[in-house]
């Protein structure tokens, strides 16, 4: 009998070991401390006295093949052919020399043009998720929102003058990819799907119906036809079933808002990983360059800058200066959209300290 051959395995998260800098091979575990030289070059010092220094960039996020050829004929030219991406997706290229480090920088600038930061109590890189470049839902356009965003708040990302590491996350729809930051920008949708009973596949009607998470949905024969009808009084505009079915269309350009939401994170550090919360309802979403976005946001890193302690993250500084002090600083009207008072809401909200994966 032959040999059945397999397939590679070609997904999942590959073995991170094959990636590692030498430098981190040798020293594995024994590593003894690091620093910050200066906003976007650290060095970590290994037991046996060996460095690794690392310059970070900030990285577009969303890059042609032709930029990803660039860094990585720039990791094989200073790097020993080594490089890694951050969570908040810096670039980080390693070096063994800090002789290395000044011309990696030079190269950096000269064939990137990329700001160097992100490292200590600054703003790190923004995390978006894919917006009208590649998805079916987004009500707003998350790259193209980051990137104004990152134009007004470069000085923040290139020095580190804030209390703490500031995340800023940014959302095109209201149930996917966006996960808890300090700061986080997600759309919001004021009305119920508007359904297309013409267009309906019904193929997908029984996931469109298990989906919703109000349970909204429901069968319904429309002239003559299988589709569904929504209980609008049940509905809280999730979008949930667009995803599921692009006839049942929740997404307006008249009616669609961006909220901002603080006070989350992922870390264990001093405190447990925490939800945000609601400080801005209702802003314009006004593509290309989302200006309303960019001054709410600077208002909240003036008022954490002015007022937070060293190691204060956002949600820390609010929980001890009290939310009515925060809406006194920021200037945000407090608003019934603020209190979440749906009935269903102890049920339905999502309990992990992600909005959903
Ligand atoms: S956040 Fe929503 S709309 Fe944006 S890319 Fe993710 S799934 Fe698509
Ligand atoms: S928008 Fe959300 S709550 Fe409303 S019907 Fe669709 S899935 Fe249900």
């Amino acid at each position: 009998m032959s040999e059945t051959k397999l397939a590679p395995r070609d997904q999942g998260a590959p073995d991170y070991t094959k990636f590692l800098h030498p430098v981190m091979v040798d020293n594995y575990g024994e590593w003894d401390y690091h620093e910050r030289i200066k906003p976007g070059v650290l060095v970590h010092v290994a037991k046996s006295g060996d460095k690794l220094f690392t310059v970070r960039a900030g990285s577009p996020r969303t890059m042609s093949a032709d930029t990803v050829r660039i860094i990585c004929e720039i990791a094989d030219q200073h790097c020993e052919g080594f490089l890694r991406f951050t969570t908040r997706c810096n670039v980080e290229f390693m070096c063994r020399e800090e002789s290395e480090v000044e011309p990696l920088i030079a190269t950096i600038g000269e064939k990137l043009g990329w700001p160097l930061g992100g490292t200590g109590p600054s703003v790190s890189n923004i995390a978006h998720t894919q917006g009208w470049l590649h998805c079916n839902l987004p009500g707003s356009d998350a790259a193209g929102s980051t990137k104004a965003l990152m134009d007004d708040l470069i000085a923040d990302f290139t020095q580190e003058d804030l209390p703490n590491r500031v995340h800023i996350s940014s959302s095109c729809c209201q149930i996917n990819c966006a996960s808890h930051g300090d700061i986080s920008i997600i759309v919001q949708h004021h009305h119920a799907p508007r359904i297309d009973h013409n267009n309906m596949q019904i193929c997908e009607l029984p996931k469109v119906v298990a989906i919703c998470p109000a349970a909204a949905i429901r069968p319904k024969l429309v002239n003559g036809k299988e589709s569904v009808e929504i209980v609008e009084e049940k509905c809280m505009y999730c979008g949930a079933c667009h995803g599921q079915c692009p006839s049942m269309e929740i997404r307006d350009s008249e009616t669609d808002t961006l909220s901002i939401w603080v006070g989350g994170k992922m870390s264990n550090a001093r405190s447990a990983p925490t939800f945000m919360k609601l400080a801005v309802w209702g802003i314009p979403n006004t593509p290309p360059r989302w200006p309303e976005v960019s001054e709410a946001v600077k208002k909240i890193l003036s008022a954490y800058k002015e007022t937070g302690k060293p190691w204060e993250r956002v949600g820390e500084w609010i929980d001890r200066i009290g939310w009515a002090k925060f809406f006194e600083l920021t200037g945000f009207p407090f608003t019934r959209y603020h209190i979440d008072d749906g009935p269903e809401a102890l049920s339905t909200l999502n309990r992990s300290a992600m909005v959903r994966l």
